[in-house]
């Protein structure tokens, strides 16, 4: 058993490290051992259970009610908003695709409309669904969707769009798409609108403002996998009400074996995710996400400032939230600089140059960082140069 373990290191060693703070895409660390510790135990501890049938394991249903109660208020979702628990953020996606599209069976070419900086799991909703994709140039300056523009590309496929979506925040670029006006614009059209929150939705309502559910907005994606800081595996899909969902809900039983009634794309799956998010939700509690938001935001500021300040950087657009993204001038390259980054301990991701818009250095800022943004800035410092 301890060579089991032993080589399960070794495997590990390769990886990028998933705590303190140094990787700053892919993972999410709190900087609580304590939290980290109830997730696994909760994890470990619902491994077995399964998800297939709730009436069979209770417990699920009950802590995917608690979690939808929590995140409800969260994100401004009206008290007839109806959630669901899912593997991650691309399931969340694929299923707002999928419900917005079965909603409308009289479309025979369904098509979505969406700004060019939406997550990449829109498109693979596209492709497993034959849903088109109708990309919509953002504001090359702020990087945020345009609202005349994505109205404009609603009207030219007028009977075809099942759905426009918004990020809050965009995953390369960190910054908020004006909601209102879009969802207002869609609702006035009969078209569905998601929120793809899922890397903001547990983060903007602990910082400042409370965050608004506009009218017309239709769903709503939120991963606990992110900034809920609990392990992985767990995302929240709300919709407004009931009966936008019911086209979600999967039933077979044209079959010899058990009545096959999904929610969510898998069948079978582990209740540990979701325990291990029920309990680190429940630990870090609503005042500690507040301490661990504000600390992440107080680090991006920070790294944002020393960035802008660096005569061959800038920022691809001001953070609205926790996540930074880089440009670089005409003598640096973001892929070398990544490596640079690496050989000093320091994960960042370069992402492609995309439809006009520059290559950057993409930077997700988790409590973790916060300690390490003077090192961080200095070891940037000595990328560049080298
Ligand atoms: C992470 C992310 C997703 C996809 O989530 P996964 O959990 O990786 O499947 C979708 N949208 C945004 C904005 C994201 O940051």
């Amino acid at each position: 058993m301890t060579d089991l373990f032993a080589e399960l290191e070794e495997l590990r060693a390769r990886d990028l490290p998933t705590h303190g703070g140094r990787t700053l895409a892919y993972v999410y660390d709190s900087g609580l051992p304590e939290a980290d510790e109830i997730g696994r135990r909760a994890l470990g501890m619902f491994a077995s259970t399964n998800g297939l049938d709730p009436t069979a394991f209770p417990s699920l249903a009950a802590m995917e009610r608690d979690l939808i109660a929590v995140a409800k208020p969260l994100v401004g979702a009206p008290s007839e908003a109806v959630g669901t628990v899912t593997s991650g953020g691309t399931e969340s996606i694929l299923l707002a695709v999928q419900t917005a599209r079965d909603a409308r069976p009289e479309v025979t070419e369904p098509v979505m409309v969406v700004p060019t900086t939406v997550h990449g799991a829109f498109h693979k909703a596209a492709h497993y669904f034959r849903v088109g994709l109708v990309p919509v140039d953002v504001d090359p300056v702020t990087k945020r969707a345009v609202p005349e523009a994505v109205t404009a590309a609603l009207d030219a496929h007028a009977g075809r769009a099942v759905l426009v979506a918004v990020s809050t925040p965009s995953y390369a670029h960190g910054v908020v798409d004006p909601v209102a006006p879009i969802a207002a614009a869609a609702a006035e059209r009969g078209v569905r609108c998601h929120v793809d929150a899922c890397i903001g939705g547990w983060v903007l309502p602990f910082l400042d403002d409370p965050v608004a559910w506009p009218p017309g907005v239709t769903s709503l994606s939120v991963d606990l996998h992110k900034y809920a800081y609990t392990p992985k595996g767990v995302s929240l899909l709300l919709h407004r009400d009931p009966a936008l969902r019911r086209p979600q809900f999967f039933a077979a039983a044209e079959w010899p074996g058990y009545t096959m009634l999904n929610s969510t794309m898998q069948s079978t799956k582990s209740g540990g995710p979701l325990a291990a998010a029920w309990a680190v939700v429940r630990h870090i509690g609503v005042d500690g996400y507040r301490e661990l938001a504000a600390t992440a935001r107080r680090a991006t500021l920070r790294l944002a400032e020393g960035i802008a300040a660096h005569p061959h950087l800038r920022l691809a657009a001001p953070p609205d939230s926790t996540l930074l993204a880089v440009e670089t001038d005409a003598v640096l390259d973001v892929f070398t600089l990544s490596d640079e980054m690496l050989a000093r301990g320091w994960f960042v991701q370069p992402q492609m140059a995309f439809r006009g818009l520059p290559a950057t250095l993409h930077l997700t800022l988790c409590a973790a960082t916060a300690a390490g943004v003077e090192d961080f800035l200095a070891a940037l410092d000595e990328a560049v140069a080298a």
